[in-house]
């Protein structure tokens, strides 16, 4: 399954962030504020528990998050997205993948592992700005998987057709969800029209 978050509030801030002449400081900010919408529609049916709290009025019943929530970002461009998430959730653990693209083969190359202990029953959520041929994304879940993760989603802000269709056919358990599907990669595996290079745009190394 995947889910376009075809909001507006969501699709203004995406054409901000895609825009050449947005700076790293607000490509930076809006990174935070779309991973905050993605997020929100990723975690609609996190389980809950009841809960009563005392209102300076009555007895109020209440829900709370009741899932350990490991959110994962792929580095280096997942970090970007990582303020977003956390103020959702801000209990949640981290765990970190990194991972690199052989500019030949174009495959992911893992250089850094770090999760969390006890995964198993968390809820695990990988964050990635751009899914574009996916094999990032499915080398992270392998990650989670080897760790014993059950409960998998992805979110990112851009992604596309090859992307989502890798990562369904290795992993048809794993929910995607992004703020954009957009038409294909080109030649060089860049999403089209896409937002160019997220790492080098978060972090202003282009
Ligand atoms: N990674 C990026 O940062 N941008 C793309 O378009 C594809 C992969």
């Amino acid at each position: 399954m995947h889910e376009e978050i075809t909001h507006p509030c969501v699709q203004h801030k995406l054409s901000l962030i895609r825009d050449i002449d947005t700076g790293h400081k607000k490509f930076r900010e809006l990174a935070t504020e779309i991973t905050m919408f993605v997020c929100y529609e990723a975690l609609k049916s996190v389980r809950v528990k009841e809960i009563e709290v005392q209102t300076p009025v009555s007895a109020a019943k209440c829900n709370q998050i009741d899932e350990d929530i490991v959110v994962v970002p792929i580095l280096r461009a997942g970090v970007g997205m990582l303020d977003g998430i956390l103020s959702l959730v801000p209990s949640a653990r981290v765990g970190f993948v990194g991972l690199y693209r052989d500019e030949e083969t174009k495959e992911p190359v893992s250089y850094y592992e770090r999760m969390p202990h006890q995964v198993n029953d968390a809820l695990c959520i990988i964050v990635d700005p751009m899914i574009a041929t996916g094999g990032s994304t499915v080398a992270a879940i392998d990650v989670l998987k080897e760790q014993g993760a059950k409960h998998i989603v992805v979110v990112c802000i851009v992604t596309c057709p090859e992307g989502i269709e890798r990562v369904e056919a290795a992993h048809p358990d794993v929910n995607i969800y992004a703020a954009s599907i957009d038409d294909g990669l080109n030649e060089k595996k860049y999403i089209v029209p896409g937002l160019g290079d997220a790492g080098d745009r978060l972090f202003g190394t282009s």
